[in-house]
């Protein structure tokens, strides 16, 4: 129901547009799919992602031998689930280490939600039985420490951090350390947010990885990229430049509840090849969902 709840304005956005397509044509020809890729370039789902995708679904259509506007919504759902699993079931597992200290560092622009994304997770992994630990990368914005600091005595985890201004490479390596001496299991890990040129967010992110490495070798386990699904294509662009500047192993997509334009995941899915493995669907501690291509597309028609 979360998913369902979470997509309202998707549903009554893009859905209720191909609705409405499917039902002034009386059969499937070329306007019809004229009129589709309109919507779907509306929806955000973005220029190349959309040509392919008209392409395969007159493909399908031919082969299921129909021209009924109706089979349109079913053959678009699979097509989707394809796209987003990309042969994969499930997306949303995390490398998660056995009686070992995972680290996970969060990257992206300021305001696309990572802070609460992290709460949210810390919320989850506690659930879980887990022992967490947040570390207070973001040192450049002001206010990035306290809002993180709330986080963690909203969810009863501890905080690791240094005064604003510090090297955020210096507060990770208090934090591992200190991670491992508590014997946490999970480490989250904020960063700053600021997207300078591209040399230097490749520059600090790659300082940041190297202390984690250097303490623990083969982490962080997960770099999860975060991205604001009502930034439209916006997103899209900024996924490309961080996916240039770290290895991201997965995507948060926040603020889905937010867009009408349910397309950016089928964008990014397609455009980057790196799963989507969470989607932010609210504000509150537990409107952080595992992606879930089924029901993600078919909570689209629902
Ligand atoms: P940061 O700068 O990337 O750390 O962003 P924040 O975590 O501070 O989030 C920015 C704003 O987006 C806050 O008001 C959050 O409550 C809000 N936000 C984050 N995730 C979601 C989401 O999934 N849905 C909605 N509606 N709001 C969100």
């Amino acid at each position: 129901e979360k998913y369902t709840e979470g997509l309202k304005k998707t549903r009554t956005g893009f859905a209720s547009k191909v609705n409405n397509l499917i039902a002034r044509y009386r059969k499937i020809d070329e306007d019809f799919f004229e009129e589709l890729e309109e919507i779907l370039i509306g929806a955000d789902v973005g220029f190349d992602t959309v040509m392919e995708l008209i392409d395969e679904l007159k493909m399908e259509v031919k082969r299921q031998n129909t021209n009924d506007p109706s089979a349109i919504r079913e053959i678009i759902t699979e097509k989707f689930v394809d796209i987003y699993s990309d042969g994969q079931e499930v997306q949303s597992d995390l490398n998660i280490q056995e009686n070992e200290l995972t680290v996970i560092l969060f990257v992206g622009v300021n305001g696309v939600g990572k802070t609460t994304t992290i709460g949210k997770l810390a919320h989850k992994f506690k659930a879980d039985g887990k022992k967490v630990m947040l570390a207070a990368g973001d040192t450049f914005r002001a206010g990035a420490i306290d809002q993180l600091e709330v986080w963690g005595e909203r969810t009863g985890v501890d905080v690791i951090k240094q005064a604003e201004g510090s090297d955020p490479a210096a507060v990770m390596y208090d934090a591992v350390r200190a991670a491992k001496s508590r014997g946490a299991d999970i480490l989250l890990c904020d960063t700053a947010g600021r997207l300078q040129n591209k040399v230097n967010l490749m520059n600090e992110l790659q300082k940041v990885k190297r202390v984690i490495e250097r303490e623990i070798p083969g982490a962080p386990h997960e770099v999860l990229l975060v991205v604001d699904a009502t930034t439209g294509q916006n997103a899209l662009v900024q996924a490309k430049t961080f996916k240039e500047a770290t290895d991201v192993s997965g995507i948060v997509l926040t603020k889905l509840d937010g867009t009408a334009k349910g397309g950016i995941v089928l964008a990014i899915r397609k455009e980057l090849g790196v799963p989507v493995k969470f989607v932010g669907l609210g504000e509150k501690m537990d409107d952080l969902q595992p992606f879930h291509a089924e029901k993600y597309a078919y909570g689209l028609f629902a």
